[in-house]
């Protein structure tokens, strides 16, 4: 813990915790310390963890990244955090995130962006981009953090680390700050892919608090091999052939995919004919979502309230509308704005109907390549971090859509619900990391481990 704590001074500047729980973490080791005496410390006892700002921990303030939720403390902790807590990790911190996980860079954080320690010049990917950076820079041993879109992912990609998300359903997200409910996964960031699937082992399972969450029994994902047979594995082709995609993260991906030929694996190219539509479908089924979810922040019940002035204006609504206005960043107004349009009476048909039918028929061809394959390959991202400032859509050369293209092979995992994971896999001519993407299908955490451990 102490040592942790030196860090986590020595490298404030990078700005990927937005507090600290120090005192809190000592009394924790010293119970802990105690308990390792007497042979009763959990599984996890003196793994020193942060935790992304969108999770409750009861007593402990949570801001979502926004300046909405004012002075909000947690009233409960979520099943995931309380999980861990009860094999005796230690939280030592709670870590900056973009405004209500919405974004790829940790730019759209009330509290500043975090900087990726790999140069300080670029981003670490984002929304969980403090999560990763707390680890790349050793501020914590693992991090937990939210993927709806990637958020998990592409911030370890960036960084040079492990990122995981499971199956929808199997963590509970219960005590979960929610963004669009129907994609929103917990998962874990780490050095190794061994620390993420004891960590996902520890926080999966059912839970009578979220009706979302799966019954399904959970396996020793820390301990499952892989089947004793050739595997199937297909890799999205864009990855290694399309010009979007950075040279660096086509051969990086071009090499694993030789060596996982090389070591009697069938690895074969394919197309997801309906690649084009997955960002459309993922951002108008998530503001859509989001919209829904954001509207109790309504100046009333949470946090932070617009004082005005003139008090003969403030009536229910512009109470409302102020405090809305004032306490949510453009990021989080954009999309709340874009949501509202496309679940409006007149559009709902036109957007958000037509895109629930577009995701049913993204997971049939993603269900029929399952049939086929056991895995699906791809780079995490198509590029590796880029520079603070350059996708924000503020510049004349830029455009908004720029930054979500980012996402552009992790959301498949979410609008199926499968699960993925990110692991490290080298670095451009620069020495930037870059990921590599190894997607499963549903339950199949055991063998996606498996897999990227001997990767
Ligand atoms: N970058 C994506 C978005 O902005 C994904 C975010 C996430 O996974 N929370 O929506």
């Amino acid at each position: 813990v102490e040592q942790y704590l030196t860090r986590i001074d020595e490298y404030n500047h990078l700005n990927a915790f937005t507090e600290v729980y120090a005192s809190e973490a000592r009394q924790q080791a010293d119970i802990i310390d105690q308990k390792i005496a007497s042979g009763t410390a959990g599984r996890l006892a003196g793994m020193v963890i942060g935790i992304k700002d969108v999770l409750s921990y009861a007593g402990h303030g949570v801001r979502a990244g926004s300046k909405i939720l004012g002075n909000f403390t947690a009233q409960f902790t979520a099943t995931a955090v309380q999980r861990l807590l009860d094999e005796d990790v230690i939280i030592i911190g709670r870590q900056n995130c973009d405004e209500f996980a919405m974004g790829s860079s940790n730019e759209n954080s009330a509290f500043g962006p975090v900087l990726n320690a790999d140069d300080t010049s670029r981003v670490p990917g984002g929304s969980s981009g403090g999560s990763a950076v707390a680890v790349q820079a050793g501020l914590c041993l693992a991090s937990i953090g939210s993927d709806t879109g990637g958020s998990v992912r592409q911030p370890a990609a960036f960084c040079g680390i492990v990122g995981l998300k499971p199956t929808y359903g199997r963590i509970s997200r219960w005590g979960l700050i929610a963004y669009a409910s129907s994609f929103d996964c917990i998962g874990p960031i780490a050095n190794t892919v061994h620390d993420a699937a004891l960590l996902l082992e520890i926080m999966a399972g059912p839970d009578e608090f979220d009706s979302t969450v799966s019954s399904q029994p959970v396996s020793s994902y820390t301990q499952t091999t892989l089947p004793n047979r050739p595997l199937r594995i297909a890799y999205l082709r864009d990855g290694v052939e399309s010009a979007g995609v950075d040279q660096s993260v086509r051969e990086a991906t071009q090499t694993k995919i030789d060596a996982l030929k090389n070591a009697g694996h069938t690895v074969d190219p394919v197309d997801i004919s309906l690649l084009k539509y997955l960002l459309p479908t993922y951002y108008i089924l998530t503001t859509a979502e989001a919209s829904s979810n954001l509207s109790r922040f309504d100046g009333v019940r949470y946090g932070y309230r617009s004082v005005s002035t003139d008090a003969s204006v403030m009536d229910l609504l512009s109470l409302y509308k102020k405090s809305r206005t004032e306490g949510f960043g453009a990021e989080v107004r954009k999309r709340i704005l874009l949501g509202t349009f496309v679940l409006s009476a007149s559009y709902y048909d036109a957007y958000y109907t037509k895109a629930q039918q577009v995701r049913r028929l993204i997971r049939q061809e993603t269900e029929r390549l399952f049939e086929q394959y056991d895995f699906l390959l791809s780079p995490t991202t198509p590029t590796s971090a880029f520079r603070l400032g350059e996708k924000t859509g503020r510049s004349a050369e830029d455009n908004p859509l720029q930054m979500y293209l980012a996402d552009i092979f992790t959301v498949q995992a979410n609008v199926v619900g499968y699960p993925a994971i990110s692991v490290p896999n080298g670095t451009d001519d620069t020495g930037l990391p870059i990921g590599l993407q190894l997607m499963g299908p549903p339950f199949a955490e055991g063998a996606l481990v498996a897999l990227a451990k001997s990767l």
